[in-house]
């Protein structure tokens, strides 16, 4: 039997988090709690879940010869994940820095640092076996993205393409997603074709005419998270008609959802590489998301195998 391994290109980034009775406006400063520093970034947040979870996963991405760099190392290796792909080098790691008002929303600036050196060369460096499943994100240079999933193909490797943070994609990236995942807003921009922030994007109608219209920018299967009301995943069948399903989020009470998209996509992409279809990966995405969101953190809330099977039994 083959060993699923899944490979994670992406970002790292210490996630500096502050809570603030409000958003500062032009020209104000506004005191805050003090600073939790956490590991996060998309990237290694979708490798620490799915290695969690027991994979075979191999993370590929900078860190800076920085405390946040060590921090980043040694969670991303704590979950199992082999990290000799990550790279130490001359730039600060990446920065995710978070402001939280009361009502749980957050606004979020990235200081890319470090992650804006993961280039084509570090991919030139990965050896692909078929039966491989490549995950990318978009808080690297998108050329790399573009690189990563050239070479997957090349290599007959399924590739899941998480379009986010929100943005436009080229032809070949997304004609190779199987699936592309996006939530609702990430949505809203790829079908929109604007290029204004996604915040001025109308959220477009129901989620299977989105996910229809997904599926017509060439993508081979598509799933769009919906928060509480879980996921729908589109792909078309031999004939061409296209096949819509929803799956349930799992009932939970929601203490902090910070990282329960990337929890989703690291559980989804090892589901794939088990050889799973994709409404079951879909289904223990959900499971292990939502486990994410009942606990604090980000990387912290990802259950490991045990954990996800005393909470789904
Ligand atoms: P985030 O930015 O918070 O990491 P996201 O916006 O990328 O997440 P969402 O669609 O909000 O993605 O959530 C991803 C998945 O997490 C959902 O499909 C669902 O399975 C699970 N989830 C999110 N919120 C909840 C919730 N309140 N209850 C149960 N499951 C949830």
């Amino acid at each position: 039997m083959r060993t699923a391994r899944v490979v994670v290109v992406g970002s790292a980034n210490a996630d500096v988090v502050v809570d603030v009775d409000h958003r500062p406006a032009d020209g104000e400063t506004v005191l805050g709690s003090d600073a939790v520093v956490s590991p996060g970034g998309k990237g290694a947040n979708q490798a620490v879940a799915a290695g969690r979870l027991g994979g075979h996963v191999a993370f590929v991405g900078c860190v800076g010869d920085d405390a946040h760099g060590r921090m980043l190392r040694t969670s991303i290796s704590e979950a199992g994940v082999d990290v000799s792909a990550l790279r130490t080098v001359q730039a600060p790691t990446g920065t995710a820095i978070i402001l939280i008002t009361p009502d749980g929303e957050n606004s979020i600036v990235v200081a890319p640092g470090a992650n804006r050196l993961v280039d084509e060369t570090m991919i030139d460096q990965v050896t692909w076996a078929a039966g491989d499943v490549l995950v990318v994100q978009l808080e690297i240079p998108l050329p790399t993205v573009e690189h990563a999933v050239r070479r997957a193909r090349r290599a007959d490797v399924r590739v899941v393409v998480n379009a986010a943070p929100a943005a436009l994609l080229p032809a070949p990236v997304l004609e190779a997603a199987d699936p592309l995942v996006v939530n609702e807003s990430e949505a809203a921009l790829l079908v929109s074709g604007s290029t204004a922030p996604s915040t001025q994007v109308p959220v477009p109608g129901p989620a299977s005419d989105t996910v229809r219209r997904l599926l017509e920018l060439g993508p081979r299967s598509v799933v769009l998270t919906l928060g509480a009301q879980g996921a729908v995943l589109g792909r078309r069948d031999p004939a061409g008609a296209v096949v819509l399903t929803h799956v349930e989020a799992r009932e939970v009470t929601a203490i902090d959802t910070t990282g329960a998209g990337d929890a989703f996509v690291g559980a989804l992409a090892l589901g794939l590489a088990e050889d799973a279809p994709l409404d079951g990966a879909v289904v223990r995405a959900t499971d292990v998301a939502a486990c994410a969101v009942g606990r604090r953190g980000a990387q912290d809330s990802y259950p490991t195998s045990d954990e996800l099977s005393a909470m789904t039994r």
